[in-house]
């Protein structure tokens, strides 16, 4: 009898310290996704008693996570002090490697881009190239005047499979760096790292900046094709964490030789080299040429849009959720939505309309800001 007691007192314990976490929890995620609340508005918001909410405010004002933002009020009246969450508290910093370019971002606690750096640099497996990239973290620190001591950690997007850790390449056939070793990147970085995939990473970037998106497929449109499936705002990995990898779906019996070995994937169909390859590798020179209605152009882009329709649609058909078309080619696609919306369309087994489809939040530095998000993502869910 006395022993079911004091469980039943234990258990009792154990949920007070959940509730008032919840709280703290609900109060300062409020306060992240709205600035400049009263006291009355989060009591309004979230049912707590205003005690509750004083005593949690003054402690998070106390550790320096949220501050007075002004005051709200009709004039005449007692104006109320309006609480903000202090969005350089703690920051985070992110790298995109690619085999040409390096960039790195430093983001705040709303996920927003303070600094960016991006610079041309091939990728080598040397310490040459690592001091370099230990240099780029510094100089965007000194850049952004960043407080050392807040830096929760340094995310390392890369174009390879890494393993659950996030420790170690463990398929990095694009640069020829399987085994390659978060210490390695990180010898010249003196902060918490971690390697990502760079669809993954990207694809948490996007999922942080829709709210309303749970379900989506996202595609990064880049020199090679990533993919990456998230189902209820958690990536799905896969069992060997190979998910996701549509690069490697078959479009053409017998095609073109892919990088992977195999023939015909739809890499060698949908990368942006496809297109960036008629104009000396710029991206941006083969988009001006199809705007000014060049017939080279135009025809590899129609040809590009019928491969990309079919893989898309393929995607919806298995997935049933948004398709998120990021990466390179996914910067340009603004302009070009509503036509490729409409070849979509024609493949759409169940509806006549191909609405899945959705453009890119991040137009720039998914990949790099998505590493560095995953820092931020931690520590907000742990106040
Ligand atoms: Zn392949």
């Amino acid at each position: 009898m006395r022993v079911n007691m004091g469980d039943k007192i234990e258990n009792k314990n154990i949920n007070n310290l959940e509730i008032k976490k919840i709280n703290r929890t609900n109060i300062y995620q409020l306060l992240r996704n709205n600035s400049g609340l009263a006291k009355q508005d989060i009591v309004n918001n979230l049912h707590l008693c205003l005690p509750t909410i004083s005593q949690n405010i003054n402690e998070l004002q106390s550790e320096g996570l949220v501050e007075i933002a002004g005051s709200i009020g009709n004039t005449g009246g007692r104006r109320a002090k309006a609480y903000g969450i202090i969005k350089d508290a703690r920051t985070a910093i992110g790298l995109d490697i690619t085999k040409n370019h390096v960039a790195v971002v430093a983001i705040d606690l709303t996920g927003s881009i303070i600094e960016c750096v991006r610079t041309r640099k091939k990728y080598e497996r040397t310490d040459e190239y690592y001091q370099y990239i230990g240099n780029l973290v510094n100089t965007l620190i000194e850049k952004a005047n960043l407080n050392r001591e807040q830096i929760l950690g340094v995310g390392i997007g890369i174009p390879g499979l890494v393993t659950q850790d996030h420790q170690t390449v463990f398929f990095g056939e694009i640069l020829n760096f399987t085994n390659a070793t978060c210490s390695e990147f990180s010898k010249y970085i003196p902060y918490k790292t971690a390697l990502f995939n760079d669809a993954n990473a990207a694809s948490f970037a996007e999922i942080w900046a829709s709210k309303e998106i749970t379900n989506a497929f996202y595609i990064m449109l880049s020199n090679n094709i990533g993919g990456s499936i998230v189902i209820n705002n958690q990536i799905y990995a896969g069992e060997h964490l190979r998910s996701g990898e549509v690069g490697h779906l078959k479009l053409v019996p017998n095609g073109k030789q892919c990088y992977c070995g195999q023939k015909g994937c739809v890499d060698s169909y949908c990368a942006a080299t496809v297109l960036s390859s008629a104009t000396d590798g710029n991206l941006e020179s083969f988009f001006s040429l199809l705007k000014i209605g060049d017939k080279e152009a135009s025809r590899l882009w129609d040809e590009y849009l019928d491969y990309l329709a079919i893989t898309v649609n393929n995607l919806h058909m298995l997935f049933d959720c948004k398709v998120i078309l990021g990466g390179y080619v996914g910067e340009y696609m603004g302009d070009y939505m509503e036509e490729f919306r409409e070849r979509a369309k024609k493949l759409n087994s169940f509806v006549d309309n191909a609405d899945y489809l959705m453009g890119c939040t991040y137009k720039t530095e998914a990949i790099a800001a998505g590493a560095a998000l995953n820092f931020i993502s931690d520590f907000v869910n742990s106040i």
